[in-house]
């Protein structure tokens, strides 16, 4: 197993790191990498999946020219210190854009950017703001409001889902580890990047970000059936997005690899705005007095919405895991 130490602590002052732990062959044509954590808090769920295979299946579904890459919090700050950003303040799912050409612009989240995150978080100032977006949800639609609020944006860099102005270590840490596991000389690679948060509680959505007309979007489908879904046709709980982690497997392994989010239900969105504001409040003063109420709340309100963890949705969450992986194997096993 590789470790990539983080260079900042958690909230207790504890060592961070991402784990790459490889099973099988070094010379396997085929590998399945499994990545939680992606956006921090939502790591319990992937780390939940992936332990589940490990202590169960393992590799004795694996056929000997296929090995296993477990990636274990690939955003170890956002999971330790319960917040979907890295330390940098990123989205990482927006963090994989080409930082050398021009950014994508996202003119609703700007129309809406002092609403969502106000300066203060109650009285008159917030209740108008609230009513800012109130009046944008009505007049454009949800649509439209998802995309403004979800879809990407590179100028507020306190803001949500802010894509950054470079690379993010955790970002060049998954960079790292496709390089340092050799996976663009393989065969093929399939990528399940465990998320919740979107879609029906405990239903776990296969959201293939590859675009209409790429061959891996047509493997894709062979793989994973009619359950896959694609923001850009419309079928996804998902929006389109900018930056996406799958843009930076693409960039190293071309057309060799299937890439899906296995994204996993847990409550409406709107659910967690209050939470996630706060969340954004707190960090954006600089230093954050973990033990305060205050803070505790916030934290544990995200913690909640990104990982139920009664026994029903986590018993639903293992069984599309397991489901989905054996998928995976049958796709692999079918490229030669
Ligand atoms: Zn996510």
């Amino acid at each position: 197993m590789r470790s990539y130490e983080n260079p900042n602590k958690g909230p207790a002052g504890e060592a961070l790191s991402t784990d790459a732990a490889y099973f099988g062959s070094e010379q396997a044509k085929k590998v399945l990498a499994l990545v939680s954590a992606t956006h921090g808090v939502e790591g319990f769920c992937g780390s939940g999946a992936q332990l589940d295979w490990l202590l169960g299946p393992g590799l004795s579904e694996f056929p000997a020219d296929t090995a296993l890459l477990v990636v274990h919090a690939i955003n170890p700050h956002g999971f330790a210190w319960l917040r979907r950003v890295t330390e940098e303040g990123c989205d990482l799912n927006r963090n994989f854009v080409d930082f050398s050409a021009t950014l994508p612009t996202n003119p609703g989240y700007d129309e809406l950017a002092d609403a969502l995150l106000p300066e203060k978080l109650d009285g008159a100032d917030y209740e108008r703001m609230e009513a800012k977006i109130r009046d944008f949800r009505e007049k454009r639609g949800e649509k439209a409001y998802q995309i403004a609020r979800s879809g990407g944006q590179w100028k507020h860099s306190h803001g949500f889902f802010y894509g950054g102005d470079a690379p993010t270590w955790s970002r060049r840490t998954l960079e790292a580890i496709i390089a340092d596991h050799k996976l663009a000389s393989r065969r093929f690679v399939a990528v399940i990047d465990y998320h919740t948060g979107l879609g029906p509680h405990g239903y776990g959505e296969p959201i293939c970000g590859h675009e209409p007309g790429t061959p891996n979007l047509e493997v894709a489908r062979r793989w994973y059936g009619d359950s896959l879904t694609v923001p850009s046709l419309g079928t996804s709980s998902s929006v389109v997005k900018q930056g996406l982690a799958e843009h930076g497997w693409r960039r190293a392994l071309g057309d060799r690899f299937v890439y899906v989010a296995l994204e996993y239900g847990t409550y409406p969105p709107d659910a967690v705005r209050r939470a996630m504001q706060e969340d954004h409040w707190h960090h954006r003063r600089g230093r954050v007095d973990w033990d305060s109420p205050d803070v505790q709340r916030a934290k544990q309100a995200l913690k909640h919405h990104y990982y139920p963890g009664t026994r029903a949705w986590q018993e639903m969450v293992l069984f599309r895991s397991r489901q989905v992986i054996r998928q995976a194997l049958a796709g692999l096993a079918r490229e030669t």
